[in-house]
């Protein structure tokens, strides 16, 4: 579904990300790890279109996106929600969430689909007359996911969903995560919180001084000496 192939991407002329390849296939669930700086987030920028590539190839089915514009990418059906969340503070729940079907495949769908987040997210159902800016940092990232899947995505990255979150309203955050997965969605997870990345994904990349250094399936990362000492605590 998306492969990126020597992608080499930065800011000015020092490039985040070297050489890197990955692939995301079809209702896959992959993780990109690593610790602060790594290039995690710049990675997926380079996908959205936010950053530009130097070198490299980025195809989403089949589609060169590398030079793309990102609202462009999005419509291909890419949805990017952003460390931090970023929701618009001064709209409310639903004003946040219909701004997300902007593209035109999810315009005419809008109804259902805020049905569908709703259901999925029953606190935004009950909240969407709050101001998102109100909202506890853990129903602020739910909304960030909610308006992300009214894009009516193919491709879900999320970029530290965890990031902020006392540990129990991560596991609420992620039992989500996965009950969007297991609706079908493909899944590019971006996540310095390792033990808790790797119980979703199915496989993942690590990521150091942005470039590739170890990536297979969950559990090869998870009895894998090297990552066990650098982020598993063991
Ligand atoms: P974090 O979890 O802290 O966000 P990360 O793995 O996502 O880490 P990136 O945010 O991709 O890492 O940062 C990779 C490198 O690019 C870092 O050295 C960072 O300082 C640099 N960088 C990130 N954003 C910018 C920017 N807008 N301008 C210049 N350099 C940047």
């Amino acid at each position: 579904m998306l492969a990126l192939s020597g992608v080499t991407a930065g800011y000015g002329s020092v490039p985040a990300v070297r050489d890197l390849s990955l692939a995301v296939g079809e209702g896959e669930a992959v993780g990109l790890l690593g610790a602060n700086g790594a290039g995690k987030s710049t990675t997926l920028r380079a996908i959205s279109g936010l950053v530009r590539t130097s070198a490299g190839t980025i195809t989403f089915l089949g589609k060169s996106i590398n030079s793309l514009p990102p609202y462009r990418v999005a419509e291909l059906g890419i949805a990017h929600v952003p460390e931090g969340r970023q929701v618009f503070p001064e709209l409310t729940v639903k004003e946040n969430l219909e701004i997300g079907a902007y593209v035109p495949n999810a315009k005419a769908d809008r109804r259902r689909t805020l049905d569908l987040v709703f259901s999925i997210f029953p606190v935004l159902a009950e909240r969407r007359k709050q101001l998102a800016g109100t909202m506890s940092g853990g129903e602020q990232q739910m909304l960030a996911v909610g308006r992300g899947l009214m894009m009516k995505p193919r491709l879900l990255m999320l970029d530290e969903p965890s990031l902020g979150l006392a540990p129990v309203v991560t596991d609420a955050t992620f039992a989500k995560i996965q009950e969007i997965h297991a609706m079908g969605m493909a899944i590019l997870l971006v996540e310095q919180n390792v033990t808790r990345a790797l119980t979703l994904v199915q496989r993942a990349y690590v990521l150091e001084s942005g470039r590739v250094t170890l990536h297979g399936s969950s559990l090869e990362l998870a009895r894998n000496k090297q990552v066990q000492a650098a982020y598993l605590g063991i």
